[in-house]
């Protein structure tokens, strides 16, 4: 038995000994780049500066495609990780759109089962180094694999991602490095055809960015913005098409694509964008400019610096253009618009009566009051979450405290023709907006303080809060069933 014993030891230790000459471990590292491609009101600039690929994943693999190691780059795009050389069969260097940290993917939805997009940046190399430096690994635009001459980067779209996930987690704790619990799938082209615009899936984490959309960073972050609504705050919306003039949409609709597009600005203003209140939508297309449309969150307006929606105004809360100008004019500051130093309404970024800046305000009003009991707030389940339920916020959480913090609510909203509807129906049974029971009795107190020329709409019927306001400097226009006013006073 002994001497078998040692037998075994001995050829277990040569096999050992021989398995680390044939596999020589190798540090491999350098740094990894993508490319961008910024824009203006007017479109793409033309230039196409090569940025860090931060926390991307990098791999070393095989002749086979065989994964030997893999590492992720740092926030400036250095990457440095071991692997086991396989010696004469050569090794190649692999990025992939995708960090492992912060479980994010980009997937190829041109390819059935959406592989994560991946490409090859250096190699086949034979027998590489002990300590091998690669040097400076670049990944440029990719052509959109389904055609139409569009170019994308899915490594642009990962780095937008981490943008806004760096800035979600400024909001909420989610941990470092930060992840919102599982994986989110971006996806880029759409499968199979050159159409379809961009959306995000309710209840899941994925992403679909429209074939011509991969560098409309405007648009991801929007998407990006519903999936923050998903998981952070609770939607009502119904989805589907909807329009930025006109106004006719369903409010629901209106207020969930509205806030899409103030999170996107505010994620670009987190990272020092030169112009954060612009949504940019592209063709697509290589080059400068590719333009299809453009607007101006400041003031509405066109990249010809004429209104956006010229037949029918900007306006109301069924309008989403009104209500992203609305909630831009709450966060936007002096400098944030190239074409107006001063800004243009009385808030500027700076803290506010109630402690906060106005961004952690409606934060807290979004994700704290603006949620159905399922979810842990107070909004009946029968009303589908609008802007005026975000208005009752302010006054719920304690943001109008004071005449000058509802004076510059009132003031801004109503430059965008938002005022407070509150909605009952004539038998007074409370289905439409609230229960009879339980009006929004912050509202009227908040409405104590409103200045003259704030505007209520009520319908008619009975309604807690009508004799308070009655008496306030609150007027009341606008009436019942029919339109005809009610109360008018002052
Ligand atoms: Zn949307």
């Amino acid at each position: 038995m002994m001497n078998l014993l040692r037998r075994s030891l001995c050829c277990t230790a040569t096999l050992f000994l021989a398995t680390l000459a044939s596999a020589q471990v190798t540090t491999v590292s350098g740094t990894a780049q993508c490319q961008d491609r910024p824009y203006n009101m007017n479109g793409f600039t033309g230039v196409q500066p090569f940025q860090a690929a931060r926390f991307c994943r990098v791999e070393a693999v095989d002749a086979g495609g065989n994964l030997l190691g893999w590492g992720e780059t740092d926030g400036v795009g250095q990457f440095a990780f071991t692997f086991p050389d396989p010696g004469n069969s050569g090794v190649r260097l692999r990025m992939l759109a995708q960090s492992t940290t912060r479980n994010i993917q980009i997937q190829d939805s041109s390819q059935a089962g959406n592989p994560i997009w991946a490409v090859q940046v250096f190699g086949p190399t034979v027998n590489p180094p002990n300590n091998w430096n690669v040097g400076l690994v670049q990944v440029a635009v990719i052509n959109d694999p389904s055609g139409g001459g569009r170019v994308g980067n899915p490594f642009n779209l990962l780095d937008e991602a981490l943008n806004a996930m760096t800035f979600l987690s400024q909001q909420v704790n989610l941990g470092n490095p930060p992840t919102i619990g599982q994986t989110i799938n971006i996806r880029w082209p759409r499968m199979g055809n050159n159409s379809g615009g961009s959306f995000y899936s309710p209840g899941t984490a994925n992403i679909q960015m429209g074939n011509v959309s991969a560098c409309d960073d405007t648009i991801f972050h929007h998407e990006f913005g519903h999936l923050v609504h998903n998981f952070f705050g609770d939607s009502d919306s119904p989805g589907g098409l909807h329009a930025l003039c006109g106004g006719g949409q369903n409010p629901a609709l209106s207020w969930a694509e509205a806030w899409g597009t103030f999170w996107g600005s505010n994620v670009m203003k987190s990272v020092g964008a030169a112009d954060p209140g612009i949504y940019v939508n592209s063709t697509g297309l290589a080059g400068a400019g590719a333009l299809a449309f453009s607007y101006r969150l400041e003031d509405a307006s066109n990249a010809a610096g004429a209104p956006l929606c010229a037949v029918v105004p900007t306006g109301g809360t069924a309008d989403e253009l009104a209500v992203q100008c609305a909630l831009w004019d709450l966060t936007d500051v002096p400098g944030d618009n190239p074409n107006n130093a001063a800004d243009d309404d009385p808030y500027d970024g700076t803290v506010f009566p109630g402690g906060l800046t106005p961004w952690a305000a409606q934060w807290d009003v979004f994700t704290n009051y603006m949620l159905h009991p399922a979810n842990g707030g107070t909004i009946p389940n029968n009303q589908n979450m609008v802007f005026d339920h975000f208005w009752d916020g302010w006054f719920v959480r304690g943001y109008m405290n004071n005449t000058t913090a509802v004076d510059r609510f009132v003031t801004t909203n109503a430059a965008w023709s938002i005022f407070r509807d509150i909605w009952v129906d004539a038998a007074a049974t409370g289905a439409a907006d609230g229960t009879f029971a339980n009006p929004y009795p912050s509202v009227g107190q908040g409405f104590i303080t409103a200045p003259s020329g704030a505007r209520l709409n009520i319908v008619s019927g009975a309604y807690a809060e009508s004799l308070l306001l009655g008496n306030k400097v609150v007027r009341l226009i606008h009436g019942g069933g029919a339109g005809t006013p009610v109360i008018t006073g002052g």
